[in-house]
């Protein structure tokens, strides 16, 4: 038993935390960060060394030019399997504690098989991946799953969501952990991406915004650098505000205007076929606009400006430092960017845009992938968290 009666140990996570960030540290720079006396930081070291979330090391040469032990976070300790699921594809991972990928793949997984069948695949792909790989279950710290339609985050299930059939209330956590033995976290897919780009590609950044453009549109919101979920789970979903010049579209959602029925990828995809253009859905409107057929550029463009629109209020109301755009339109590149800038720039204040920078994502489809990796990373490594897996050792 590690744990003792005066509950010294209860710091373990805070230290944890401290070494997260890959430096070795001495004993004694350890006692002049945390202030704490030699005797409890040895019985903290200890306990984080008996579950390897960290280790020992002899590499830093003490003041005295002795080799002194020092202790570094051990991101190998355990491994996480992600997932982030499309409406029609999957990128599933296996990580350590870093996000550096172990093992990957891209698989079709129609969503709409309902929640039995695709979980079901979800587990075999899991464990197919972790056997090839080398890695057992008990290595495993949790899941993360990006499911695409919203999630209340507490219970992890999906609420209306419009292009999963079968899905509503599904319990995921439930059924995909107790058939994995391992904890189960859901959240929607650009929360998990906004999560994801914003521990690969933009730590620094207190404030940012991921906006996804695909066939659907909403975003992400990282703000003091937590994910803002909002009371139920429902934040950033922008998708269904309303624009002026799409009064006269009906969204699937039921009402008139909406942004995602003007700008949105399916929405562009059936303006192209009234055309007269062959495109099914937000991939085929990138392809034209690619090759560049004039009809899908204007409508990219216009989107651009359609979305910019919206979001130069959201930059007036929440002053991001970042917008990152993500999401299959994204890859449009410039041509969907430029729209954006130009209205955002031009409608919002000029205090908020003076250092605002709006960017394409930097881990384009992996985004989600590594998202839904950080969010059980962020979970098992909590300080609260990893003094209670000291305290059931
Ligand atoms: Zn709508």
């Amino acid at each position: 038993m590690i744990n003792d009666a005066n509950g010294s140990i209860a710091g373990a996570g805070a230290l944890l935390s401290i070494l997260r960030d890959g430096r070795a540290r001495t004993r004694a720079e350890l006692v002049q960060l945390t202030g704490l006396a030699r005797s409890t930081l040895a019985q903290r070291l200890d306990a984080l060394v008996t579950l390897q979330w960290i280790v020992p090391t002899e590499e830093a040469i003490s003041s005295g030019g002795r080799p002194a032990i020092a202790f570094t976070f051990n991101r190998t300790a355990r491994v996480v399997l992600a997932a982030d699921l499309g409406a029609t594809h999957a990128r599933v991972a296996i990580t350590d504690l870093g996000t550096a990928v172990l093992a990957e793949r891209a698989i079709e997984m129609p969503i709409d098989l309902g929640p039995e069948e695709t979980l079901g695949s979800l587990q075999h792909t899991f464990e197919d991946m972790l056997a090839e790989s080398g890695y057992r279950l008990d290595q495993v710290c949790g899941v993360g799953v990006g499911l695409p339609g919203p999630v209340e985050y507490g219970s992890g299930r999906p609420v209306n969501p419009p292009i999963m059939p079968g899905w509503d209330g599904f319990p995921v956590p439930e059924w995909l952990g107790s058939r994995l033995g391992v904890p189960v976290l859901v959240d929607n897919d650009v929360n998990i991406m906004a999560l994801g780009e914003h521990w690969a590609a933009r730590p620094e950044a207190d404030h940012l915004i991921f906006i996804k453009i695909g066939t659907g549109i909403g975003c992400g919101i990282i703000s003091d650098r937590r994910l803002h979920r909002g009371a139920q789970g429902a934040a950033g979903d922008i998708g269904h505000i309303r624009v002026a010049s799409g009064l006269d579209t009906v969204c699937r959602c039921g009402n008139l205007g909406c942004l995602e029925a003007v700008a949105g990828g399916a929405a562009m995809a059936a303006r192209l076929r009234a055309e007269g253009v062959a495109a099914e859905d937000s991939r085929d409107v990138v392809g034209l606009v690619r090759v560049g057929n004039t009809q899908a550029v204007q409508l990219i463009r216009q989107a651009g400006r359609e979305v910019g629109d919206v979001l130069a209020s959201i930059v007036n109301f929440f002053n991001p430092a970042v917008i990152v755009v993500g999401g299959d339109i994204s890859e449009a590149g410039e041509q969907v960017l430029a729209g954006l800038r130009e209205v955002i720039y031009s409608r919002s204040l000029p205090l908020a845009t003076q250092h605002l920078t709006i960017t394409a994502s930097e881990l384009g489809d992996r985004a989600g992938m590594i998202g839904a990796a950080v969010m059980v990373i962020e979970h098992v490594l909590a300080p609260g968290s990893v003094d209670r897996s000291i305290t059931t050792v």
